[in-house]
């Protein structure tokens, strides 16, 4: 199925201009903070070892064949390259800037993972997700019965509805992921927002598969949760997932004019208009992690912490990498499905949070909660991890 070239992934052809103009400056600012390099101090898995990598595959000094797992799969798509790279900080390139203008790691390992599967050479862990998504819409390869089983225990209509909850792909496969889930369903009830899911009718936004470079999967997905969405007479689409968020934002162009919005975007409005109002206290030191595709992708800074100050009791601490400049969680890219063995960023995101003595790591995101969950329990740690949904459920 052909996709809408604004929204296909780069060919290494269309991206060369890019490759060039980073190694023509090659300052190497993208190098010392992104968290491939960090875990595997190997430099050839940061922007731009990558775009060194980009040039030989055109000039035929590299083959395909020639890249590791290690590189073409390790970058989490966390978009620190990007961010910092000294080539996108002219502000009219980080406002108007695509994925096809900007100079990022994530871009070309987006590009990698694209013509590895058209070559077939996909990681086992990685074609199975893939399969999954074509088949049942997540990668998990949940069944649809269970999502319907799952939408009417919770009471939730999947009649037409103006404002829908959308769940995304990890939700109810994945318990930690589905606890999240329902947490925020309470807070929505208690606050008597009136809203509905799609069940299974609802495919993974196209995230998972757009990270694992298969844009004509990503195209379809898109295709069929529009037809949906529409069908379903949406006005307002509450995201749960700070990536299918940002697939709706970004990749979605006829979802224009509906609004989109993480969950903890629209607690915060609750909060302000005393829909959410709290009658407890959790007396903890907690910290907040930033989700990649919330934070540095899309700005939304604020709003997670504004909700976490408002519940009484709660001290909010900043670990030392935060907001744009925080860790990624390891879960972005294929990180939830493929681990590669030097890479283990949720345990020293885990570190980040035990050098600031606290008692419970809060996050807005599925993928980071399972991540970081991980993380913490490799550790040993004795810290608690819950999405801001669960905190707020819990003061309520
Ligand atoms: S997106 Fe993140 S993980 Fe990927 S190359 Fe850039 S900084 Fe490294
Ligand atoms: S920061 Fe940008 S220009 Fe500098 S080396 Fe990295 S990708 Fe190239």
């Amino acid at each position: 199925m052909a996709i809408d070239r604004d929204y296909a992934i780069v060919s290494l052809q269309e991206y060369e201009p890019q490759l060039w103009t980073c190694i023509n400056c090659f300052c190497g600012l993208c190098v010392e903070s992104c968290p491939v390099f960090i875990e595997g101090r190997n430099e050839v898995g940061a922007a731009r070892g990558m775009a060194q990598v980009g040039l030989a595959l055109l000039s035929g000094e590299l083959e395909l064949a020639d890249l590791t797992d290690d590189l073409v799969y390790a970058c989490t798509g966390c978009r620190w390259c990007e961010w910092n790279c000294s080539l996108n900080t002219p502000l009219y390139i980080k406002r108007t800037g695509t994925r096809r203008t900007k100079v990022s790691g994530a871009t070309m390992a987006e590009i990698f993972r694209s013509m590895r599967a058209e070559e077939g050479q996909v990681p086992t862990q990685v074609r199975d997700a893939l399969n999954n998504l074509a088949n049942v819409g997540n990668p998990f390869g949940g069944s649809k019965q269970t999502k319907d089983k799952w939408v009417a225990d919770l009471g939730m209509s999947m009649e037409k509805t103006d404002t829908i909850l959308y769940v995304g792909a990890t939700i109810p496969y994945e318990d930690r992921a589905t606890k999240m889930a329902e947490a925020i369903v309470d807070v929505l009830k208690a606050a008597k927002i009136d809203v509905g899911m799609v069940g299974s009718k609802e495919m993974d936004s196209g995230a998972f598969a757009m990270m694992m470079g298969e844009d004509g999967l990503f195209a379809e997905m898109t295709e069929h949760n529009e037809e949906i969405i529409k069908n379903q007479g949406v006005r307002q689409i509450i995201c749960v997932s700070p990536h299918d968020y940002d697939a709706f934002t970004a990749y979605y162009p006829t979802l224009d004019g509906l609004e989109i919005k993480h969950y903890t975007q629209l607690f915060l409005e609750l909060v302000h208009s005393r829909r959410i109002k709290f009658t407890k206290r959790i007396n903890k030191r907690i910290t907040y992690h930033d989700p990649c595709y919330l934070g540095r992708k899309n700005d939304i800074y604020d709003e997670p912490r504004k909700v976490l100050q408002s519940i009484p009791g709660l001290e909010l601490v900043e670990m030392d990498k935060t907001r744009e400049t925080a860790y990624c969680c390891g879960g972005g890219g294929t990180g939830l499905f493929y681990e590669l063995p030097k890479i283990k960023m949720n345990m020293t995101r885990a570190d980040h949070a035990k050098a600031k003595n606290v008692d419970c790591i809060a996050v807005a995101c599925p993928i980071c909660l399972q991540m970081l969950d991980d993380g913490i329990k490799s550790r040993n740690y004795n810290i608690e991890i819950k999405d801001i949904g669960q905190l707020v459920r819990e003061a309520l």
